[in-house]
């Protein structure tokens, strides 16, 4: 039993190779730039909170005494405009008695959704680079992890379409998607959504897919790309969950707020498992998602971020180019990639244990998001994520220190 555990608990990256306890990436990185005093470009946070209007919310249902158990669902109110917002934003009608759950962050969707759903016997599909959540969760599932690749062109991120057609098989039980992807930044085209949705079908898959960036795409020479929910595709509805939560688009990423929503039988089973997991939480601050859904004032500040974030990627790719860096302009997200091979640099890893010193900055490298010896892992190994959610005058720092690569 031990031995099983122990297994499971490695190939979900939860342990070392020695067999003491690991921590993720984003931990590991975050502690790097705390002991060196560098610039934190790895992990995704703001260094800004969200609106005001939003904490005054969550501040009043503390003193108002929303501090007990919420019901198991979460708060009919947030249910009704998660539904409202899905309703308005994207034409997709869940009814929130039923089809709407509330969760600890989109982390605690995913897990219960693949917990939920896939076993032993199935194959969980993901695109790589993937979240590095995906490949942990599948393990705990003792699910397979299948991927097909995203390639960098020109055009950006691209999801390789002969690849993925390859990757499915009959044992696919879950399509885990994600747009905005992380750490790619790419927002999948219709053409890659209707790719995806036709082999799911063909193959009867689910799809279960992260859109916790839903609101963060960025404007471009082509405009700001949309964000497209699969489950908006002829046909998907009824076999797809759809996942987001208010940390990224509200500012508010401590707070863990999630939510899924599909097919009220797919969501009574995920339910099922998110009740022996934290059973519920966030009390005050449900209500306050409620409100920053339905609020004006808070879409619009949604929508100045967006723009803001815009300018910053723009500021963090023109710093990484001046560089030396390759660079995939990134369509949404927080994030970047670049490529340190022009630099001679060939193991982004190494590069990124070595960056505090050499450019007083963190990054992750990408190869923590993919699974080693595939083809993305080998195309990505000198390849390094920055975040560009943080204030100017820290991106310009950071620009001034990763300068010093180039010399
Ligand atoms: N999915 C993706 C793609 C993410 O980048 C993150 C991290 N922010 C999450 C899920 C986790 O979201 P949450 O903090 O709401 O659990
Ligand atoms: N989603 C954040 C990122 O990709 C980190 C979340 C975490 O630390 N698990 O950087």
């Amino acid at each position: 039993m031990t031995r099983r555990w122990t297994s499971v608990a490695r190939a979900a990256g939860l342990l070392r190779a020695d067999g003491t306890p690991g921590a993720t990436i984003f931990a590991e990185m975050s502690a790097l730039a705390a002991s060196t005093g560098a610039i934190n470009l790895g992990q995704g946070f703001p260094d800004v909170d969200g609106p005001a209007s939003v904490a005054a919310a969550a501040q009043r249902a503390i003193a108002d005494g929303a501090n007990q158990y919420p019901p198991g669902p979460g708060i009919l109110e947030l249910r009704e405009a998660i539904a409202e917002h899905q309703a308005a934003r994207y034409g997709l009608v869940v009814d929130p008695g039923t089809q709407v759950l509330v969760t600890a962050g989109a982390t605690e969707a995913i897990a219960a959704s693949v917990l939920a759903l896939a076993g032993p016997d199935d194959e969980v599909l993901t695109l790589e680079p993937f979240y590095d959540a995906y490949a942990a969760v599948v393990a705990m599932a003792g699910a397979t992890h299948t991927t097909a690749p995203l390639r960098a062109t020109p055009d950006g991120f691209r999801v390789d379409l002969a690849a993925l057609e390859q990757a499915f098989t009959d044992r696919t039980r879950i399509v885990l998607l994600n747009t905005p992807h992380n750490p790619t930044g790419a927002v999948l085209t219709h053409d890659e959504l209707v790719a995806v949705a036709r082999l799911a079908q063909r193959h009867d898959a689910l799809v279960v897919t992260d859109e916790v960036y839903e609101h963060l795409t960025l404007d471009g020479p082509h405009g700001r790309p949309p964000h497209v929910p699969i489950a908006s595709l002829p046909g998907m509805a009824k076999r797809t969950l759809t996942i987001s939560s208010a940390g990224k688009t509200f500012s508010f990423t401590g707070w863990k707020i999630g939510w899924v929503a599909g097919p009220e039988h797919l969501v009574a089973a995920v339910r099922t498992v998110k009740q022996f997991l934290t059973y519920v939480s966030g009390a005050p601050f449900q209500p306050a998602v409620a409100f920053a859904l339905r609020d004006p004032g808070v879409a619009q500040w949604v929508d100045d971020l967006a723009a803001s974030l815009a300018r910053r990627r723009d500021l963090l790719c023109e710093g990484l180019v001046a560089a030396g860096l390759d660079v995939v302009r990134p369509d949404g997200t927080y994030f970047v990639l670049a490529d340190a091979r022009p630099l001679g640099h060939e193991d982004g890893a190494e590069l990124c244990r070595a960056l505090p010193a050499l450019a007083g900055v963190v990054g992750v490298p990408v190869r923590a998001f993919t699974t080693a010896g595939s083809s993305a892992d080998e195309a990505l190994a000198s390849w390094v994520r920055f975040t560009f959610v943080k204030r100017e005058d820290v991106l310009e720092r950071a620009v001034e220190g990763l300068a010093r690569l180039g010399r």
